[in-house]
């Protein structure tokens, strides 16, 4: 497959550190308020690149955080902290808070189709690693403790900015929202490994460590998490393109400062999903959720359909209108696949051709609006049965998660289910699921029966006029809209 890579800035090959399998890490979401659809699109298209990996045969291992404790409102370690800002909002504690919104989080992804990851972390599970990793940044020189924090040194790595496509716009995230700059920093881009000097009393967790008591800054949560669970080589590393800086660009520089060696191969990041405002955030108050979309009438899968019509690393604009569109293709993909039937010899020669072609779609920096559209090939295509094509729609669907064959099924049985029998003195009538028009082809059948053809001869008028047409079969009659 081939992976752009944000930290080579180039679309490599993909070469995982171990032969067949792929360690893969995700920036799990800040457990203060729901996930909105923008989240959830990186969530999302990062599922359907993990699934895609399992396709190709790859045996992944995917590991999440969870933040509950050390995201300030600033991503520069200034400002409240997140959670706590939650819970005052909300009357509880920070651990009700981070439960709920947890809990709220994989609900809504269970409905986007998005995989449970194979290790979920709570940030508060993890005090013992960071203090570990803290206190030999500390003995190598690394890091430095000054008005009561621990900070990052970032003078002493040679190469800070490795995503370098930053500007001094990205540096003054210290000072925006109205916080002021830290002064007890030596370099503008040190950051804080370990607060002890809480800026605001009531911290809600704080922990004891041989800096006194308080809590870690969030970008050592990932590297601790990570390195626990996936080892001092990870293959892949996921977020939203926001989190690129300063989240991932301070997650490396202390990682490879404690290793001593490079530490992550691949680094992907997800575009925005953008409103006609701008970027769709959670600080803005007003934002989309899988709520919101149900609310209205949308399955959450359109949503899932509309991201993958287009590449991840290009910003998407959420609009109703375009959420309609994908709608409009989701019933019709669905109804077409219901439409197939189980018949049909393998061909398996037709087959492999179509799975090589939606592979290299999606082996392609994970084209996935080509993947959709190779999907489409299958169910056009002349060389293929039809149950060929159900099964080249269920493996695709392993890495689009449409659950196509699922939803083509309710609708069969839904069709089914409309087709009702009436019946009366004998006669017999069938038709599409609509007892009123069963009542007047019963009343048309009784006045044949009674040679009373002027009122039959009426009512086959009158059901024309609905766009009924009745069929006499033996004992009785069919009907159906035309
Ligand atoms: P957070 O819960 O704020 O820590 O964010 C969770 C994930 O969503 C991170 O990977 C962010 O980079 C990502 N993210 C935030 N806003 C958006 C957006 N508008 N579109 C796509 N991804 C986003
Ligand atoms: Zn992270």
């Amino acid at each position: 497959m081939k992976l752009y890579n944000s930290a080579s800035h180039t679309r490599e090959d993909f070469v995982p550190h171990t032969p067949g399998k792929v360690s893969m890490y995700t920036c799990g979401p800040t457990v203060y308020h729901f996930a909105h659809i923008g989240n959830l699109r990186s969530y999302l298209m990062e599922d359907v690149l993990e699934k895609f990996l399992r396709y190709d045969g790859y045996d992944v291992t995917r590991v999440m955080n969870i933040t509950d404790v050390g995201h300030l409102s600033s991503d520069a370690d200034t400002g409240e902290d997140k959670m706590l800002k939650g819970a005052q909002r909300e009357h509880k504690t920070v651990m009700e808070i981070a439960q709920f919104y947890t809990d709220a989080f994989f609900a809504d992804c269970k409905k986007l189709n998005i995989k449970y990851p194979d290790v979920v972390q709570p940030a508060t599970g993890m005090i013992d690693s960071y203090i570990k990793v803290i206190t030999k940044l500390m003995e190598t020189g690394y890091a430095y403790f000054a008005g009561g924090n621990v900070y990052f040194d970032t003078s002493k790595l040679d190469h800070y900015y490795v995503f370098n496509d930053h500007d001094e716009e990205d540096l003054a995230v210290g000072v925006r929202e109205g916080v002021e700059a830290d002064e007890n920093k030596r370099n503008k881009t040190d950051f804080v490994l370990w607060f002890t000097k809480s800026k605001f009393e009531d911290q809600a967790l704080k922990w004891d460590s041989p800096w006194g008591v308080g809590y870690p800054g969030w970008h050592i949560e990932c590297s601790c998490i990570s390195m626990k669970y996936l080892g001092e080589y990870l293959d892949i590393h996921c977020g939203g393109v926001d989190n690129a800086f300063p989240h991932h660009t301070n997650e490396i520089a202390q990682s490879e400062a404690y290793l001593g060696h490079p530490w992550c191969k691949y680094w992907v990041h997800i575009a925005h999903l953008d409103t006609a405002g701008g970027k769709m955030s959670k600080s803005k108050g007003e934002f989309t959720t899988v709520s919101t979309l149900e609310e209205k009438g949308y399955d959450p899968l359109v949503y899932r359909l509309f991201c993958l019509q287009s590449h991840y690393r290009k910003a998407l604009v959420f609009t109703y209108e375009n959420l309609d569109n994908a709608k409009a293709a989701y019933e019709k993909l669905v109804g077409r696949v219901a439409a197939l039937k189980t018949e049909g010899t393998a061909d398996e020669a037709a087959m492999e051709k179509y799975d090589a072609a939606f592979r290299e779609a999606l082996g392609n920096d994970l084209n996935t609006s080509l993947g959709v559209t190779r999907l489409y090939d299958v169910l056009k295509a002349k060389d293929l049965s039809d149950a060929d094509k159900l099964a080249l729609v269920g493996k695709f669907d392993q890495v689009l998660g449409l659950d196509l064959l699922k939803k083509a099924e309710a609708k069969r049985a839904e069709q089914a289910k409309a087709t009702t029998t009436a019946s009366a003195g004998g006669y017999t009538v069938t038709g599409e699921g609509d007892a009123e028009i069963d009542a007047l082809v019963l009343r048309r059948g009784e006045a044949k029966k009674a040679k009373n053809f002027a009122e039959a001869d009426a009512i086959r008028d009158e059901l024309k006029a609905k766009g009924i047409e009745v069929t006499d079969v033996p004992g009785g009659a069919v009907w159906k809209r035309i």
